[in-house]
């Protein structure tokens, strides 16, 4: 399959099982599992898996592109999938043979879910210091103790790719290595369901690791190379796929406006709001900002598909300029739509809970312009 068709099919799914999962997705806080299954069914749940291990081989532009279509019907769906993807690419970008098979071919045959799970409460926005203890342990294992917080497809995964402080306890503070968990691994301890404010089928729960037993062979790449991880794949993936993501939030608020336009006519004057010439031109501005946003996401992610070594930086820029133009756009949206959006029974309500997640998941919007800045003085992007 090429790059349109793997698009059309998602674009199926999305009108079908998404569409009709949606509303339960958001109202019942329902983990979108027919929409999951439906992708992994359709034969793409190894979007990002190498072809010789029965995947698509795209990159980060295919995630652009799927996360925004699905983020446009639900942006939990897209989230999920997406960080899927991200997992996957982070399993793939050194796996050992062993990894390939355990891993990878299935997630490629549909039959494996991974996720991300980097985050702590203890370090909070700053993901990239995990203090998750790693301790090596004779017979070529290692013992994890410590907590994710807000692991996306929590619970439902049959994998997690997580973080750990470096084996060393002298290690640097950015030096750390990553595993990958399988969900039946003695000692995960899930916490309770979530209940977000938006985004609210992403199962975002909290994972706490109690004397957890992981042989060698899940250690992803060497210990205490995750810099690299952090910034050739983690980050890039992760980026680009919440970026896709509320991009198409953006897109779906901006649609709803439209039509609103388009539909809503007066009695007294037999007009609709699509002849008023400020509420043309306030339209037109949403259009050109969500679609300058997506130039630079797609400019981003060819150019990091293309191995350049600056794509670092609109990939940075990306999800900051995303975040800004989803929430802008969606708040633009509901004063163009009036009371009628203002109402849970209006689409806005959910596209406006789910928007503000853009800025507080991390790295946040504040922490992408500061790393940016950073990059651009030639300074260490990381907080020492
Ligand atoms: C819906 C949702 C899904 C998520 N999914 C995942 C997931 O799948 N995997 C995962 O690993 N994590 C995930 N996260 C976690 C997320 O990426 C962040 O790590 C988390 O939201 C940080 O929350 P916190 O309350 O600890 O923020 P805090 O660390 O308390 O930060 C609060 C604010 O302070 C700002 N701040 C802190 N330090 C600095 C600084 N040095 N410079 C500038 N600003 C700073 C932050 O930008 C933020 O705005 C998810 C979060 C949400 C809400």
């Amino acid at each position: 399959m090429d790059l349109q068709e793997i698009l059309s099919r998602i674009k199926q799914i999305a009108n079908s099982t998404v569409k009709d999962e949606a509303g339960a997705i958001d109202e019942k806080s329902k983990w979108p599992e027919a929409s999951i299954q439906a992708l992994q069914n359709a034969g793409l749940g190894g979007l990002v898996v190498a072809k010789d291990l029965g995947g698509h081989g795209q990159g980060l532009h295919a995630i652009a592109r799927a996360c925004e279509i699905l983020g446009q019907v639900s942006g939990s769906a897209a989230l999920c999938y997406g960080m899927h993807c991200v997992g996957a690419a982070v399993i793939g970008a050194k796996a050992t043979e062993q990894q390939k098979e355990e891993f990878l071919k299935p997630i490629a045959q549909g039959r494996h879910l991974t996720t991300l799970a980097l985050s702590e409460p203890g370090t909070g926005a700053h993901f990239y210091f995990p203090q998750t203890q790693l301790l090596a342990l004779s017979g070529n294992e290692f013992l994890l103790n410590g907590s994710k917080s807000f692991v996306t497809n929590g619970s439902k995964a049959d994998s997690y790719v997580i973080s750990t402080a470096g084996v060393d306890p002298e290690a640097a503070r950015d030096e750390f290595s990553c595993f990958v968990l399988r969900n039946d691994t003695a000692g995960l301890e899930w916490g309770p369901d979530w209940s977000g404010l938006g985004m609210r089928g992403n199962s975002s729960k909290t994972l706490v690791l109690k004397d957890i037993k992981v042989p060698a062979q899940n250690l992803l790449g060497e210990v205490g190379d995750q810099l690299w991880y952090i910034f050739q794949v983690v980050a890039p993936y992760f980026l680009t796929a919440m970026s896709g993501t509320y991009l198409g939030i953006a897109q779906a608020a901006f649609n709803e406006a439209r039509q609103h336009l388009i539909g809503r006519a007066y009695t007294h004057s037999g007009t609709t709001l699509s002849q008023n010439q400020l509420l043309q031109h306030r339209l037109g501005m949403l259009w050109a900002r969500i679609e300058r946003t997506r130039q630079l996401l797609h400019h981003a992610t060819r150019e990091g598909d293309g191995g350049d070594p600056t794509a670092v930086l609109p990939i940075l820029a990306s999800k900051a300029e995303v975040a800004n133009c989803c929430v802008e756009v969606v708040n633009e949206a509901m004063s163009l739509m009036g009371g009628i959006a203002y109402s849970h029974s209006s689409r806005m309500d959910v596209l406006l809970r789910d928007a503000r997640a853009s800025h507080v998941m991390g790295p946040t919007t504040d922490m992408l312009y500061t790393w940016l800045g950073r990059a651009l003085l030639e300074q260490p992007v990381l907080d020492s």
